[in-house]
């Protein structure tokens, strides 16, 4: 819109002086820019419009140079480019198309004026346009430099709290966020593998005794050990969340209930078998859990609903086992 304006305004002006040749130029520049201004409204995309522009801008202030444009003036416009350039096209890109641009330009400067013609210039003027010229793409080169430096550092930032937003500090697993997003996937997944997915939700049988009895660091020390053994046994492409206190979920794609429920009868007796030690105590823990196989689009909530209905079983029939047991009756 800028450069629309201008360079609109000036063509006008030139007309009004009968310089037609540069008046012309003008308000040609002006409608590329208008056409710019377009596609980047229509398209809602830069890449194109920038181009369009810093070319434009480009072959203008070239052309500028050569004409003299108004009593040699032209040159001023010079300065426009290494801004706009670098600000359109980056820092590597701007700076190879000023370069490019640059050589174009001492060859108009400085070959003898009878191979290209074009407007008379001082030899004291031409050298210290082209050293300001330098000067102000060295500038606008570092401004750039230290704009996509602190880009580059403030995404890296905000993925890391986006990753911390969706880690469970204590166990260092998903947390509840973390679950929703990647269940969000992976039913995105299924949807097109059409295959079965599992979740089970596991909660910590008596976990308040543990507390009572050895303090709640303990406490903690045990769902961290109770993380790494449950992480030990899935494959690569499960996830285990800390759903909430002390419940668990592990969500299983390309996973029926029946392989869910292997699963679960394999962690039963990991945790059978090994005692969990926090600092020389050996703690016995067991787990119960509900198993569910999700199907097609069904919403996580009665999914999730469907798993909580059967832990609560498992609970019911005595804890330290995995309902439903019967599952060709599952559904
Ligand atoms: P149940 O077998 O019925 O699940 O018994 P429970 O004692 O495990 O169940 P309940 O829901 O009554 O108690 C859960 C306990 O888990 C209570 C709470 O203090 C403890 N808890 C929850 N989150 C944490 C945690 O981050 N650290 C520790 N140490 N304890 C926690
Ligand atoms: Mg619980
Ligand atoms: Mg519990």
């Amino acid at each position: 819109m800028v450069g629309m304006t201008i360079t609109g305004s000036l063509g006008v002006l030139a007309l009004f002086s009968a310089d037609y040749p540069l008046g012309l130029l003008l308000i040609a520049a002006s409608l590329v820019y208008l056409v710019a201004y377009r596609i980047h409204k229509l398209t809602k995309d830069s890449t194109l419009s920038a181009a369009i522009i810093v070319y434009s801008l480009h072959a203008l202030t070239v052309s500028l140079v050569y004409s003299g444009g108004v009593e040699n003036t032209g040159p001023l416009w010079l300065f426009l480019v290494p801004p706009v350039s670098l600000f359109l096209h980056g820092l590597k890109r701007g700076l190879i198309e000023i370069s490019i641009s640059l050589s174009i330009l001492c060859l108009i400067l400085f070959l003898p004026p009878d191979v290209f013609g074009g407007a008379n210039y001082e030899t004291a003027f031409k050298l210290r346009l082209i050293i300001a010229f330098i000067t102000v793409t060295f500038l606008a080169a570092c401004y750039e430099y230290s704009i996509e430096q602190s880009y580059k550092d403030t995404l890296q930032a905000s993925e890391q709290f986006e990753q911390l937003a969706r880690t469970d500090q204590l166990t260092k697993l998903c947390n509840r966020r973390g679950a929703l997003t990647v269940i969000e996937q992976e039913q995105r997944r299924m949807s097109r593998n059409k295959q079965a997915m599992s979740i089970i939700l596991c909660d910590v049988d008596h976990f308040k005794k543990v507390n009572d009895q050895y303090g709640h660091n303990t406490g903690d020390a045990v769902l961290i050990s109770l993380a790494e053994t449950f992480t030990q046994l899935i494959r690569k492409q499960d996830t285990i969340a800390r759903w909430g206190g002390e419940e668990f979920l592990f969500v299983l794609p390309e996973t029926s209930a029946e392989n869910a429920y292997i699963l679960s009868q394999k962690i039963h007796q990991v945790l059978q078998d090994q005692l969990i030690d926090v600092e020389g105590i050996k703690i016995a823990v067991t787990v119960s859990m509900g198993v569910t196989e999700m199907h097609g689009n069904q919403a996580f909530d009665e999914i999730i609903n469907q798993a909580d209905k059967h832990l609560y079983e498992a609970k019911r029939a005595g804890r330290n086992q995995t309902m439903p047991k019967t599952l060709s009756t599952e559904g």
